[in-house]
């Protein structure tokens, strides 16, 4: 708590998580004897940096950057970089923290870090864009290589990005495909990547539905956010015979009974980088609700999908949405929701999928371009898509079978921490605590 004042999102992960992994520490007092725990909760390394940048103008600029290599047991760091004002290094502290375990259920050879910066991409020009990346990358790529650190996308990083930061990083080091993951197709890029995090955050609620004899066939869905995430969420609970009749963004959110239009909602955010209102303006029956949460619906829905941002679930919207009936919370975006709204779940009976499970189909397909990167060969989507299917369905079958394991069956909070913190533990106790 002392040596981490003030960092509150950060905080929170670890709040989160101490918890839920009491039950196997009971079982297995030799983790205890080895103090694995307190020295997991030191980051390996954090670098912090400085970005200046030129704007349209010709002045000058400054923002901070920072890489977090959090926890190398299991392999290379791995995790995305985030451009956005709320950046922090306690918020890139959690998002790190949580990355490790959830990459460690993907059962793939890749340890945890986050990276990012308080720039804010919104209003800027694509040279200003452009300079930016090129300036992050001078001083991040002395911190990163193919098998050491791999960043990737997040919040206000996607392919264009990616191209600026991948294309900087081959001037000032010689050509290496295996350095960023999330490139575009036309350079190394991994197909079904882009379409990863949302459809595996379906795949994993699919294979939950199965386990309950359901289906996603005639649901009523609630997603937020309408970036990378919740685009791809979208269309993949659709194409199951879902109805996703919520999207958001920073400024409101959209409720349109006919379920969202994806191609209209590509065009408005991938292409024309509007807000949403231009979205409700095309479609005759949507309405759009301008500085409102869509937590605050109250109609009644099925399933939850929050896939913008974190804490955007408060234990009042909480409330909101367990009286709408809601019966599954299934987490696109990190800690979407807070302490307090999660224990308004259980209390409830709304069956908890906490994003280091349920989202870690980006990181896994991220996983899977290194290793088409390394063979030098590209896969068919299809069989990313049916390796991504395949991970979801295994991380869900851990999270329940720890869960039952430990006792505490049917919570799949503790089933991913217990199952994600296990296998990491023991790698680092073998490697004799580094
Ligand atoms: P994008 O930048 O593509 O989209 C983010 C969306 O969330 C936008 O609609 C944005 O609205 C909205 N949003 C962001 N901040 C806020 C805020 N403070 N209040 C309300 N809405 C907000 O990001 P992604 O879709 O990639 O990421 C979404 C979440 O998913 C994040 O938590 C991320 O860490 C997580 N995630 C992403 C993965 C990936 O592969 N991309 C993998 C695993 C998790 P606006 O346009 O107004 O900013």
């Amino acid at each position: 708590e002392e040596k981490n004042a003030g960092q509150t999102e950060y905080l929170q992960a670890i709040h989160e998580f101490l918890p839920t992994i009491a039950p196997y520490l009971e079982k297995n007092p030799a983790i205890v004897e080895s103090n694995v725990l307190e020295i997991l909760l030191e980051p390996e390394r954090i670098v912090q940096f400085r970005v200046p940048w030129q704007d349209d103008k010709g002045d000058w600029k400054v923002n901070r950057g920072f890489r977090i290599q959090y926890n190398s047991a299991l392999g290379p760091y791995k995790g995305g970089l985030r451009l956005h004002p709320t950046v922090t290094e306690s918020v890139l502290k959690f998002l790190a923290f949580e990355q490790i375990f959830k990459n460690s259920l993907t059962g793939l050879p890749i340890g945890g870090g986050k990276g990012g910066s308080d720039f804010d991409p919104k209003g800027k020009s694509d040279p200003e864009i452009m300079r930016f990346c090129q300036s992050f990358m001078t001083e991040l790529q002395k911190y990163i290589g193919p098998d050491v650190d791999v960043p990737a996308g997040d919040i206000g990083v996607g392919g264009r990005e990616i191209g600026y930061l991948f294309g900087q990083y081959k001037r000032l080091n010689g050509h290496h495909s295996g350095v960023l993951t999330g490139k575009p197709l036309s350079y190394w890029g991994s197909l079904a990547r882009t379409e990863a995090t949302g459809y595996g955050l379906v795949y994993y609620v699919k294979h939950l539905l199965n386990d309950q004899n359901d289906s996603f066939e005639g649901k009523k869905v609630v997603v937020s956010g309408s970036g990378n995430v919740a685009i791809y969420a979208i269309q993949k609970a659709q194409e199951l015979g879902a109805t996703a009749i919520t999207c958001s963004d920073s400024s409101g959110y959209v409720y349109d009974p006919d379920g969202i239009d994806l191609t209209l909602l590509k065009e408005v955010k991938e292409v024309k980088r509007e807000r949403l209102s231009a979205y409700a303006a095309e479609r005759p029956n949507a309405t759009y609700f301008e500085g409102k949460s869509v937590w605050s619906y109250s109609d009644a829905y099925d399933i939850a999908l929050p896939c913008a941002t974190q804490n955007e679930i408060s234990a009042e919207y909480a409330e909101v949405l367990v009286k709408s009936g809601a019966k599954i919370v299934a987490e696109g975006a990190n800690m979407p929701s807070t302490l307090d709204a999660v224990a308004i779940f259980e209390k409830n009976g709304v069956v908890y999928c906490p994003g280091k499970a349920a989202n870690a189909g980006g990181v896994a397909v991220s996983a899977l371009e290194m290793a088409q990167n390394s063979q030098r060969l590209p896969w068919t989507f299809e069989k990313v898509d049916s390796e991504l299917d395949a991970i979801m369905k295994r991380i869900y079958e851990a999270c329940r079978d720890t869960a039952k394991d430990y006792a505490t069956e049917g919570d799949l909070l503790s089933g991913a921490n217990i199952a994600g913190f296990a296998k990491v533990a023991e790698a680092m106790i073998s490697q004799g605590l580094v």
